[in-house]
């Protein structure tokens, strides 16, 4: 069974300005982040591992590393095989082969292969144009940083990309009720923080903001230089406060279905398992195992109790029985079950993981 152990806070020396909205929403998930080495203690989803090998297809694309079919299909190749490997170094080889376990993968790989440009398209090398990709900027206090994918630099002009390889944008109810279509509000943040750091190495701000996706469509971001001023102080603020919770004590979370759900150190936040004692719209479950039973078929169920609740926790393996038997009457937490049709009914799926 996992344990969490003795948290030991660390401050964070810097963030990204993507950590920035995350950190926003949460501030005690990145110092759990921070003092566990930015090592999860939840299996993240199969899609993330994916996205981060689209993610390093789309930088050689743009560095020109990959120029046609044949580097595509050997990158891709090596770039999900490097990803299985981490998987499996981490135990959670259930997720392999990705091409399974990965929604629309094959779709995902056409569309990623549309990136390659055509050779009208490439770049024409020019003395005026400078196209820099995956460059790293950091303020002038080193309190934030980070890679920008692509920031295309003309005399007169220059443009800040960064590519995504989920949804861009988010459906939006207005006040009169219709939905229209908006960029993600934590997108333009990062973006207007990468505007600032651009800044504070060129002295001159960058005249386009863009996000492009794996269909290739470009995305404009309006902006302006005392926007990205403000978000940039709003960061270092933060950052500076949530450093200061540590001796405090005062930790800012704020557990909630939106923030909770994809976080993946809940089994450590205490803030969290109390919420879950009252809340049971999650997919976890917390309680004193108060029975656990091994049926005709091998499957274990464990009986938790929860406050006034009684939960019951089904499809366990054999193996599992003396691991919870052996803990009658004692608290365990467990993540990642799925909720059955009867009310308080859960069952194990191959992502769960159990607490003590
Ligand atoms: S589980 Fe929720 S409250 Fe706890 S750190 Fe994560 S996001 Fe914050």
């Amino acid at each position: 069974m996992n344990r969490v152990g003795k948290i030991v806070f660390k401050e964070i020396s810097r963030i990204s300005p993507s950590q920035f909205y995350s950190m926003k929403n949460c501030a005690y998930k990145s110092l759990l982040a921070e003092s566990f080495y930015k090592k999860p203690l939840l299996p993240v989803s199969p899609n993330a591992y994916l996205g981060t090998a689209l993610h390093k297809i789309l930088e050689l694309i743009a560095k020109g590393v990959i120029k046609n079919e044949d580097d595509f299909n050997k990158a891709f190749d090596e770039q999900v095989k490097l990803q299985e490997e981490n998987l499996i170094k981490m135990g959670y080889d259930f997720f392999i082969p990705l091409q399974k376990n990965v929604k629309d993968f094959g779709m995902k790989k056409i569309l990623l292969k549309k990136h390659l440009r055509n050779i009208s398209e490439r770049p024409v090398a020019s003395s005026t144009i400078k196209f820099s990709s995956e460059k790293w900027f950091e303020s002038k206090d080193k309190l934030i940083a980070g890679k920008i994918d692509l920031v295309i630099e003309e005399e007169q002009a220059t443009e800040i990309i960064d590519f995504k390889t989920g949804a861009i944008t988010q459906d939006i109810l207005d006040d009169e009720g219709e939905v229209f279509s908006e960029i993600k509000e934590e997108y333009k943040e990062q973006l207007k923080i990468y505007a600032y750091l651009y800044f504070e190495t060129n002295d001159k701000f960058p005249t386009q903001l863009s996000l492009v996706d794996l269909a290739k469509q470009k995305f404009n971001i309006v902006f302006t230089e005392s926007e990205c001023n403000i978000i940039f102080e709003e960061a270092k603020q933060l950052l500076k406060a949530t450093n200061a919770s540590i001796s405090s004590e005062k930790f800012v979370a704020n557990p909630s279905n939106t923030n909770c759900k994809y976080c993946l150190y809940r089994p450590a936040c205490s803030f969290f398992l109390k919420h879950l004692e009252t809340d049971y719209s999650f997919n976890d479950v917390s309680g004193l195992i108060i029975n656990v039973v091994k049926y005709q078929n091998g499957n274990v169920s464990v009986f938790l109790n929860c406050g006034e609740m009684e939960i019951t926790v089904t499809g366990f393996p054999t193996k599992k029985f003396h691991e919870l038997n052996d803990r009658r009457n004692e608290k365990i937490n467990i993540f990642n079950l799925r909720k059955e049709a009867m009310e308080f009914v859960y069952s194990a799926t191959k992502t769960t993981i159990i607490y003590e």
